[in-house]
């Protein structure tokens, strides 16, 4: 018999979703959502620190709101997209920018630049039905105690209902699957030492440092 078979969760993410973080990056504003994904491994939790990695000098975070699935689904109408999320929570979609920056000047893909490990702290996740509208969500990233990243959902290029029903025309979504929601403007590089906090509403939901 060989090993046991496991199915695992996924992480999906959109790219350049908030147009002041598409214009401070020069990039093109997108038709369609910009899709990638980063692996199971990606995970970082319980505000575990980050350890910064000895391949890039230039990790960047990326403040995200990120939704959990409830169910299976493929070819998901807007109208029920939003029955498909159980909860939500906060994660940071950290990008090694050098390695992206490397990729995209030759139309490779990012996958090292956005899926290394611990490339995606999440927090603690809450229910759906604690937020009224999922399209009216203020979230935000303080670094050293000064805030560096605040926007709220509804600044979004593509809404929440249209991202899941993008996603799922390509990708079935599966219970537990992870979406990136993607980041406002205020990107940076961190450093060793920082300490990072990232709330929703006035919340805190990430509280974790760089070593
Ligand atoms: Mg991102």
């Amino acid at each position: 018999m060989g090993p046991k078979v496991r199915d695992s969760m996924k992480i999906l993410c959109i790219g350049r979703n908030y147009a002041e973080h598409v214009a401070e990056l020069n990039n093109e504003r997108p038709s369609e959502p910009v899709i990638f994904t980063k692996p199971e491994t990606a995970l970082l939790r319980k505000n575990n620190p980050f350890y910064f990695p000895d391949y890039s000098e230039n990790i960047h975070h990326e403040v995200e709101i990120v939704l959990r699935v409830a169910k299976v689904g493929k070819t998901i109408a807007e109208e029920h997209a939003l029955s498909y999320v159980e909860a939500v929570g906060l994660g940071i979609d950290f990008t090694a920018r050098d390695l992206q920056e490397k990729a995209k000047s030759k139309g490779l893909p990012w996958a090292l630049a956005k899926g290394f490990d611990f490339s995606a702290p999440i927090s603690e996740f809450v229910p759906v039905t604690e937020f009224t509208d999922l399209g009216n969500i203020n979230f935000s990233l303080e670094i050293n105690g000064e805030v560096r990243q605040q926007s709220n959902t509804r600044m979004m290029l593509f809404p929440i209902p249209t991202i899941i029903s993008y996603i799922s025309r390509f990708i079935t979504l599966k219970i537990g699957d992870l979406i990136f929601t993607g980041t406002p403007s205020g990107v940076g590089p961190v450093k060793i030492g920082d300490r990072l906090v990232g709330k929703i509403e006035d919340k805190t939901f990430l509280d974790f440092e760089i070593k």
